[in-house]
């Protein structure tokens, strides 16, 4: 077990003594009053986007904190939750000597903004049936061990980690656990947010780009204790959300009940597309799934793919990942897409 954590003793030496970049928009915060700006070389003639965005995104944040039962000093938000994670390795982890730990087959960044970091990247691979190997994950940690990242539901694989393991691992682990939630909202688990308080080490991704049908604005959410989300502040790029995607959000989360039909389409879809999927020929497995895609084991993947393509359908060959030769990933589409993917897979030869 771990002794008294203390997130300083992780922090990279350069970030521990600086301070944040300070912006006009930092120095001065308007309170709504009719002030005249001309303290951040901005130009005067409105067109909705003339001025700098609020670098801490304070009216979107209220909304993010009200809807995850978190603190708005618990929140950092990022361009896509793909810059939430380079700035927690930018955070945490020295190049050339710290190291993290991944749990293939998984989603791909982690290991791309290793390499960008210059990171070593050790992976454990997942069980066969597709669980965090615990023992597995003991063994290459050592002192220099700064990451362990938990994509629950994973990708490729559908599939959530069991709370009881995912708890042992914030418990035994010595660095910080990151668990990317950004397929949650298609799965009956609550967020690990909940448990916050709990584990100091704990940081929960999310993103808008899934659930929330909005991949094209790149809003990543961030939820950790407000010693980590300080720490990622200070590092953050001061605009870092741009003011059409705070707009574009904040509209999107006022329209939850718009957005919960959708989810549960495609949750009823998926269930629809796994059984249906069960019974064509040359699919051997289909993995259950806790997302808004399947993964589904095939005789060819490379060819089942070509044929697919060449009749206008685009899925994933994730035939290249450990654990899953022979796999096509299906993100679950519109009804009618659906059935056409259907008709389609059963006419193939
Ligand atoms: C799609 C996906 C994301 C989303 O990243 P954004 O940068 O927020 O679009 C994050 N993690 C996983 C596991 C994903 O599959």
């Amino acid at each position: 077990m771990r002794k008294t954590f203390d997130i300083q003793n992780l922090v990279r030496e350069n970030v521990r003594g600086l301070s944040p970049y300070s912006s006009a928009r930092d120095e001065y915060v308007s309170d709504g009053s009719n002030m005249v700006f001309l303290d951040a070389n901005e130009s005067p003639f409105e067109n909705g986007v003339n001025r700098y965005p609020d670098p801490q995104q304070r009216s979107l944040k209220a909304m993010l904190a009200e809807k995850n039962g978190v603190g708005t000093d618990r929140l950092l938000l990022g361009n896509g939750s793909d810059e939430v994670l380079d700035l927690i390795f930018r955070a945490f982890c020295e190049p050339k000597q710290d190291n993290i730990v991944t749990l293939p087959p998984t989603y791909g960044m982690y290991k791309v903004l290793a390499g960008i970091n210059d990171v070593a990247n050790r992976e454990v691979l997942l069980t066969e049936t597709f669980e965090p190997d615990l023992p597995g994950i003991i063994k290459v940690v050592d002192a220099r061990t700064k990451l362990l990242f938990i994509c629950s539901p994973n990708n490729p694989t559908g599939n959530r980690f069991s709370d009881q393991q995912v708890e042992e691992l914030l418990r035994t682990f010595p660095g910080l656990v990151i668990i990317d939630e950004a397929y949650i909202d298609f799965s009956q688990a609550k967020s690990w947010a909940e448990k916050l308080d709990n584990y100091p080490n704990l940081i929960v991704t999310q993103t808008l780009s899934k659930a929330y049908g909005m991949a094209g604005i790149r809003l990543g959410i961030c939820m950790a204790s407000v010693e980590i989300i300080s720490i990622l502040n200070t590092i953050k790029p001061p605009y870092n959300v741009n003011e059409l995607t705070q707009q574009r959000a904040a509209q999107r989360l006022h329209r939850q009940i718009e957005i919960d039909d959708e989810i549960n389409l495609i949750i009823a879809e998926k269930d629809m597309l796994s059984k249906v999927l069960v019974d064509v020929a040359y699919v051997h497995k289909v993995f259950p799934s806790d997302a808004n895609f399947v993964l589904a084991k095939v005789d060819d993947a490379d060819f089942r793919y070509r044929q697919l393509l060449e009749r206008g359908i685009v899925v994933r060959n994730r035939s290249s990942q450990p654990l899953c030769e022979n796999t096509l990933r299906f993100t679950v589409g519109t009804v009618e897409e659906n059935r056409k993917l259907l008709t389609t897979l059963k006419s193939l030869e």
